[in-house]
């Protein structure tokens, strides 16, 4: 599975925002974003304009960047988005919020979005009682997601699900504390999705 291996801070530098991509680090003051919010690079500090092309080339960035995708599965989801009725951009974040690690992340059961793909990579949560072990698997209303029962004892999960107790999962995700499980209630609206992005630039971006 192709990835991402550069030093991620970077990213967040480059769009200019937090993008969460290290877990616990990006609540501390060594977050990169504290100490150097421009842009990375010989000319970081001296960009300024940005054309309308821009504007929409960053924003499709960094959607895929918060996602932790590349640009080929970026793009595969759009055109999935575009074919599913409504409007597109919302279908486009709603089918990258349905992708196991996403969901594995929301449910505070990881750090980071790069933790949920390891840990889901790794075998260690079910869908509907079935090991799924493909970080990209879309969930759909109704499926049950849990942490497979000789997994719930990994430090790294417990410690995990400690951490993110108080972090509210979203609305779409029927969170069961006791159990470790979610069932998802619906497809995510734009509203359950707390993401800075400007979607529709993305659109235009991809209609050019
Ligand atoms: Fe981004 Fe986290 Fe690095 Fe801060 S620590 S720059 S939020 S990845």
């Amino acid at each position: 599975m192709a990835r991402y291996t550069e030093a991620v801070c970077r990213l967040c530098r480059r769009e200019g925002q937090k993008l969460f991509l290290k877990g616990d680090r990006c609540y501390t003051d060594k977050c990169a974003m504290n100490s150097r919010s421009y842009p990375p690079g010989q000319h970081g500090q001296g960009r300024s304009k940005t054309s309308e092309y821009g504007l929409q080339l960053r924003e499709k960035q960094k959607a895929k960047r918060y996602y932790g995708l590349l640009e080929s599965q970026f793009a595969n989801y759009f055109e999935m988005a575009e074919r599913r009725q409504g409007q597109t951009g919302e279908n486009l974040l709603a089918i990258c919020e349905c992708r196991l690690d996403n969901v594995i992340y929301r449910l505070g059961f990881a750090m980071s979005r790069a933790e949920a793909r390891q840990l889901v990579s790794h075998g260690h949560f079910t869908v509907n009682g079935k090991k799924v072990n493909i970080p990209s698997f879309q969930v759909k209303p109704g499926m049950v997601i849990a942490i497979k029962e000789t997994s719930r004892d990994i430090e790294k999960i417990k410690n995990n699900v400690e951490a993110n107790a108080f972090r509210q999962p979203p609305k779409w995700l029927e969170y069961d504390a006791n159990n470790l499980t979610a069932k998802v209630a619906a497809v995510p609206a734009r509203e359950d999705i707390d993401l800075p992005i400007e979607e529709h630039l993305i659109v235009e971006l991809y209609s050019k």
